[in-house]
């Protein structure tokens, strides 16, 4: 079946495409685009052609799962063969632009002579988020159409506008109130004489200022740490549209576009997209699952996470009421809550009505008995497995049947949680990060038992909370806490041997962390990761730790929140000043092992820390506690801080080689200090490494 619709209106043709759910123009579009555009073209009968999308869009631009394959770059080409016909058009083509022209179907729009578009309707170019630029004349179009200036914040940004602000411009000749289809037939047959056909290549980007305009924005984005790989190509490109031939222009496009494609940058980021996307599906769901229905809440617990838990319930519109022991506690979290949301209507974020709406959907209990009716309740109370029995023995006892009993623990056993009940199979870790409320990552924790329509519900569900979801299975610290600990061993180890918190933090942030890890301890508190090493001390005393990091908390300097931690914090204020005696602390341990502390190089740093999380990584995968590579990527890209341009640790190993992983992970091994057995590569990295093999593909 084609993709494109042909019909004709007595003397307009009309050309619909028809390839739901976005109109994505690939390979079958883009033939029955040329095969629509030359019959219109030889009907001595038709004086003027409509191009329209079918739906809800006029076209979301290229067909993702066409990407990096062969069928893209086949003929027809969108940019030189569609594009070209349409400039090569004897008569005039109207696009009737619906719902959204994103990137490609932007470009597509631009090729036609005229545009008109139904109210609401977005414009875009949003490559620039994906590591890319546009490559079909978008960056060559778009200024001709709506200025330097304009086109420049649209581009760079990646946001898309909306058609009502660009009316009366050549990006949108009308907006049409009645029936697109109607108006934009209506409109071609009033325009089809006119000569000579409008073409946007045909005019020039008149700005008084343009050079200094571009400096401008090149001065902005070399000041940018983190401005996208996409964002300099196109600066140089517009640069082109004001300065040379339309034709040059393209061709100064195409190859700053060819250029950017091939970029590690480029491929991580769009890694990152699809990763994100995939990691939303669960594998192996049983044909015909069900999600369980999920439209009221509870949280057990008011403190940091249980009020972070319940706004995000009430944010997305779900009534939840919030349970604790005391009263007083309850009145904290609601306090905590309440200055929440002020701070947002403060802001401008939130409107005085939805500040109300948000305060309504959140109430508050002492009593079992009042939630007992909620389809899912998330329990986030003290990290002690005895309060977490309580706790769930109350809920099997409470809750209606069916209901999702979920925990919020970090590092505790689900399946053991979900042994407290008799009902297992409704059990579930729904593991938010904090702040919860803004946070994007979720990791979801599937139990043994957890049953599948629990799951679906569960992803059903972090959708609606607008979470970045992965699927984890049961280990102590899931996925990104696994890796959290030993990257942090490696840290601590370090700091033994001669390197000092704030070398380390400022060599992880140039490598692109958003915070350094001892940065990010101090924000945490030191406490949380000390009482999880002391369980581990316990757990696993064939590990060893460097014990450094207990000297400090030894002291009481637990961060930001007692003022001091691996940094001083004068009070009130967070950003982190050196601390003499953090290093006097520092030095001291190191001679009581016995060590002679040597210079350490930035490599070294980098290496140590990330490998160690590349390695656990390894092990996730080999466990199936983690499903997909692309899924740990997701968890650190979204919650961890990871550099998006690196893709995420897994695709940061792939794009080192894995080969060049393990030999440096051997040289590493040779360390006298620390512990040998750290760098025994998992048996996957290992095979996938000698089989000149990647993670992520
Ligand atoms: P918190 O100490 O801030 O709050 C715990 C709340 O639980 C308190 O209000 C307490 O009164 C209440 N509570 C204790 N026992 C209870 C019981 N039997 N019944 C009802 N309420 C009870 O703790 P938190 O930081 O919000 O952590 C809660 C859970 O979330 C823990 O499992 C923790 O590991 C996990 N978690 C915390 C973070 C974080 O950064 N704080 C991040 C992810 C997960």
């Amino acid at each position: 079946m084609s993709l494109v619709r042909y019909e004709t209106n007595d003397d307009i043709a009309v050309v619909t495409i028809d390839s739901p759910p976005v109109n994505c123009l690939n390979h079958g579009v883009r033939s029955g685009l040329i095969d629509a555009l030359d019959q219109a073209d030889m009907d001595p009968s038709i004086r003027a052609v409509v191009l329209i999308g079918s739906g809800n869009a006029f076209c979301a631009g290229a067909d993702i799962s066409e990407l990096g394959l062969p069928l893209s770059f086949e003929e027809p080409t969108f940019h030189g063969t569609v594009l070209g016909t349409l400039d090569a058009m004897s008569k005039p083509v109207v696009a009737a632009i619906n719902g959204v022209a994103l990137g490609g179907g932007l470009e597509l729009a631009l090729g036609c002579n005229y545009r008109i578009a139904a109210p609401g309707t977005k414009f875009g170019l949003p490559e620039v988020k994906l590591g890319f630029m546009p490559g079909g004349g978008g960056t060559q179009r778009l200024p001709r159409a709506i200025g330097l200036e304009h086109a420049l914040n649209m581009v760079l940004s990646g946001d898309p506008v909306r058609a009502e602000d660009y009316a009366g411009t050549e990006l949108v000749r009308e907006i049409a109130n009645d029936d697109l289809r109607t108006a934009a037939t209506k409109f071609a047959r009033n325009i089809a004489a006119d000569r000579p056909l409008p073409r946007l290549r045909d005019l020039r980007v008149e700005h008084p200022h343009a050079s200094a305009l571009l400096q401008f924005a090149r001065g902005i984005v070399k000041s940018n740490r983190s401005a996208l790989p996409g964002a300099m190509p196109i600066i140089d490109a517009i640069e082109s549209a004001v300065n040379k031939t339309f034709d040059q222009g393209m061709q100064i496009e195409l190859a700053l576009f060819t250029a950017l494609s091939e970029s590690t940058e480029a491929k991580a980021l769009c890694h990152a997209f699809f990763a994100e996307r995939n990691s939303e599906k669960i594998d192996n769901l049983p044909v015909g699952t069900i999600p369980r229905a999920i439209n009221t809440a509870a949280v057990i617990g008011a403190g940091t996470m249980g009020g972070g838990i319940a706004m995000c319930f009430a944010d997305a519109g779900i009534p939840v009421k919030i349970l604790d022991v005391k009263q007083e506690a309850l009145d904290r979290g609601l306090a905590q809550i309440k200055s929440n949301y002020e701070a947002s209507l403060k802001r401008g974020k939130l409107s005085e009505e939805q500040f109300a709406q948000r305060l309504n959907l959140i109430q508050s209990t002492l009593s079992y008995q009042e939630i007992g009716d909620a389809d899912i309740v998330v329990e986030a109370v003290f990290e002690e497995i005895s309060v977490k029995e309580k706790v769930f023995t109350q809920l099997d006892t409470m809750m209606k049947a069916g209901a999702i009993l979920a925990t919020n623990t970090s590092s505790l056993d689900v399946n053991r949680i979900a042994s407290f009940t008799k009902r297992p199979q409704d059990v579930i870790g729904t593991h938010f990060f904090s702040p919860a409320n803004i946070m994007r990552l979720l990791e979801v924790v599937s139990g043994t038992k957890t049953a599948s329509d629990v799951l679906a519900g569960v992803m059903k569900l972090a959708k609606t909370l607008r979470k970045t979801t992965v699927v984890a299975g049961v280990c102590d610290g899931f996925i990104g806490n696994r890796m959290l600990e030993e990257y942090l061993r490696q840290a601590l180890f370090l700091l033994d041997e001669g390197a000092l918190p704030w070398q380390i933090d400022k060599v992880l942030e140039k490598f692109g962390m958003a915070m350094g890890p001892f940065r990010m301890l101090d924000v945490v508190g030191n406490d949380v990761p000390w009482a999880v090493r002391k369980r581990h001390y316990i757990k696993h005393p064939e590990k060893i730790y460097s014990k450094v990091a207990d000297k400090l908390c030894e002291q009481g300097w637990f961060g930001q929140k007692t003022g001091r931690g691996w940094y001083r914090y004068e009070p009130g204020v967070r950003v982190p000043q050196t601390d003499p005696e953090v290093a006097r602390l520092i030095e001291v341990h190191s001679a009581s092992l016995g060590l002679v502390r040597r210079k350490i190089s930035d490599e070294e740093i980098v290496g140590r820390c990330i490998y160690a999380m590349i390695n656990e990584g390894a092990a996730l995968l080999e466990e199936g506690i983690a499903k997909r590579a692309s899924d740990i990527d997701v968890v650190y890209l979204s919650g961890y801080g990871f550099p998006a341009r690196r893709g995420g640790p897994m695709f940061y190993a792939d794009t080192v080689g894995l080969g060049n992983v393990l030999r440096t992970m051997r040289r590493y091994a040779r360390n006298p200090y620390g512990d040998v057995r750290f760098w025994e590569p998992v048996v996957l990295l290992a095979r996938l490494a000698a089989e000149g093999k990647n993670f992520t593909k």
